[in-house]
């Protein structure tokens, strides 16, 4: 056979490339983080290169081999990215602790991973030692967010203490604590760590919605890809003219892949520290202008509202836009940005996924086709999966097809999207025999390739043989211009199976009957799916990330019980 070989360098991809060339090439690019006191506190990504080439020294010094753990319990901001790049340059794995778990969760994930070191803001040292008990890191390595001094000691192993050092100290130490001649200093002592592609650059829990977390390592090949995916023009359009907000955690799923993909252009980042109430965000978008935010719908619905309440007291940035996912996001939503003239892009994807794997942007052959409702109900859609991501729905007969009509569970693969869990055999529940992950989603997509997702296996209501998706509902009664939010649960139902619960949160001083709502939703539902139980509730229970947490929510109407004579729909 006439052989012929590739000519190309086998180079690998490597995170550590993405580090250099932002060093380099745009050191006079800013980074901006707000302190626990709402200062801002700036660097340029000089300065930034420095002190994370110095970690990624430091923690050599400190004796961190190639694939150790180093977890680290931190809100967004400069030091929590020195962190996303400076243990990888060292060899090791970042580990993302999600500091909205409880603690118990934090010790067992913590001990699952086998961290050794610790990176921890100092105002999240109270949530530590509620842990500490339950994994014995080795070294415990304070970041004095908040500007207090920080109290080193060594370790005791008698009282089984973690030795503690002040983070700015060892960075000092490096030679990076970000005056223009550390830079030159630490790069010259800093040695990258050789490492194959495939070499884990973090790795994230699952925040544990359904089942025990579980442990997802990404590596330099999957974290270079989903970054070059992240920056395509037709989805995220990043580019180092960018101004970006991620109010999506750093502490979770990577914060959807933007800080990696911010660094490698060169886009000016500013991050939120923990101030991520809505109007908190509303002022530090006065102060520092987003070109694209990004977060949580619950998020931008609380931020919307606190906007509309009070007309000109803020301004939302021109012409900026924003991504928003990670749970189902309500077309009202989508169309109040619009009414502000703020631009909404839904996107998928799961901390299994590095996460995004589908994000909306018109197609060119659909501009002008359809009317406003039509247009705003495909924007309300996941839109289609990014290059590199194959999406298949898996019907009861098999693939079904992209009609728009056929549901069944998404599945995906991808060189980003996991094939296994951290220390877990491979269960037939997450992952099929010809390599597809099973992601619990039910949607369906349309001839273009729109990704509706319509629930999660487990969120679905079945009505008397009739499947009922409850994100539908949601989206429904949030149209309405006194709710502030819904959650919708399957409630079982002596005669029907199961019948949907609306629990409805009202917008301050609004009143609404349920025969009122159940008269707006009339029109928009087939009368078997409209809920016939209301509830009016103070909030919708949320999960460490924020999302709506059905599982407290059917905790609380458990003992619910429909009236003897209810034989609706
Ligand atoms: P967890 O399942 O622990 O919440 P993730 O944060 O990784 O973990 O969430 C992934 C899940 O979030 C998806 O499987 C899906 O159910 C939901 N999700 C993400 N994006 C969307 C979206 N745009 N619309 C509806 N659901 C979404």
């Amino acid at each position: 056979m006439d052989s012929i070989r590739t000519t190309m360098m086998p180079v690998p991809l490597s995170l550590n490339r993405l580090l250099e060339h932002a060093g380099r090439l745009f050191p006079e690019r800013e980074i901006v983080s707000r302190l626990p006191d709402k200062s801002l506190r700036r660097h340029t990504y000089g300065q930034w290169y420095a002190r994370t080439r110095a970690l990624a020294a430091a923690l050599q010094r400190l004796g961190l081999r190639r694939g150790d753990r180093v977890a680290t319990l931190c809100w967004n901001h400069h030091a929590h990215l020195e962190a996303y790049f400076g243990i990888p340059a060292a060899g090791g794995a970042m580990h993302t602790l999600n500091l909205r778990l409880a603690p118990d969760d934090l010790g067992w994930i913590a001990h699952h991973a086998r961290d050794r070191f610790l990176i921890v803001d100092d105002t999240l040292l109270p949530l530590y030692e509620r842990f500490a008990s339950l994994h014995r890191f080795e070294r415990v390595i304070v970041f004095p967010f908040s500007g207090a001094a920080v109290t080193e000691r060594e370790a005791d192993d008698e009282h089984g203490h973690a030795a503690i050092d002040d983070y700015e100290r060892l960075l000092a130490q490096a030679g990076g604590a970000g005056e223009p001649d550390d830079a030159r200093g630490a790069a010259a002592a800093f040695r990258y760590v050789e490492h194959d592609e495939n070499d884990p650059v973090a790795m994230c829990y699952t925040s544990g919605t359904t089942g025990r977390p579980k442990g997802v390592v990404y590596s330099h090949r999957s974290t270079v890809l989903h970054s070059l995916n992240c920056a395509l023009p037709d989805y995220v359009a990043l580019s180092a003219n960018d101004i970006v907000l991620p109010v999506t955690p750093m502490f979770h799923a990577n914060s959807w892949g933007i800080p990696y993909a911010a660094v490698m252009l060169g886009s000016k980042l500013v991050f939120p520290g923990p101030h991520l109430h809505p109007e908190d965000l509303l002022d530090l978008m006065q102060l520092e202008p987003p070109t694209l935010a990004l977060g949580v719908p619950t998020i931008w619905l609380g931020m919307i509202q606190a906007f509309e309440a009070n007309p000109g007291r803020w301004k939302l940035p021109a012409g900026m836009r924003s991504m928003v996912g990670g749970a189902a996001v309500p077309e009202s939503l989508i169309r109040a940005f619009a009414r502000n003239g703020v631009r909404l892009a839904q996107g998928w994807g799961m901390t299994e996924t590095s996460p995004m794997a589908s994000l909306f942007f018109e197609k060119p052959e659909l501009h002008g086709t359809a009317g406003e409702d039509e247009w705003f109900a495909r924007k309300a859609t996941c839109g289609i999966p990014v290059p590199l991501v194959e999406l298949r729905i898996m019907g009861d007969a098999g693939p079904a097809e992209w009609n728009g009509r056929d549901v069944g569970e998404l599945q995906v693969r991808g060189p980003f999207i996991t094939g296994s869990y951290h220390e877990e055999p491979r269960s037939p529940e997450k992952f099929t025999d010809d390599g597809w992950l099973r992601t619990g989603d039910v949607a369906s997509v349309d001839p273009h390739g729109y990704v509706r997702i319509s629930d999660r296996t487990k969120d679905l209501i079945k009505s008397g043989g009739e499947w009922i998706s409850s994100v539908e509902l949601e989206n429904a009664i949030m149209a309405h211009p006194a709710v502030a939010e819904a959650a919708v649960i399957a409630i079982a139902h002596p005669r029907w199976g199961e019948r949907p619960l609306a629990c409805v949160v009202l917008k301050p001083g609004r009143r609404l009957e349920p025969g009122e709502l159940r008269e707006f939703l009339a029109p928009k539902c087939a009368r078997w799916q409209l809920p016939d139980a209301i509830e009016f509730v103070d909030e919708i229970p949320r999960t460490s990330t924020g999302k709506f947490w059905k599982v407290k929510l059917r905790e609380r109407f458990a003992d619910w019980h429909w009236p003897q004579d209810a034989t609706t729909p």
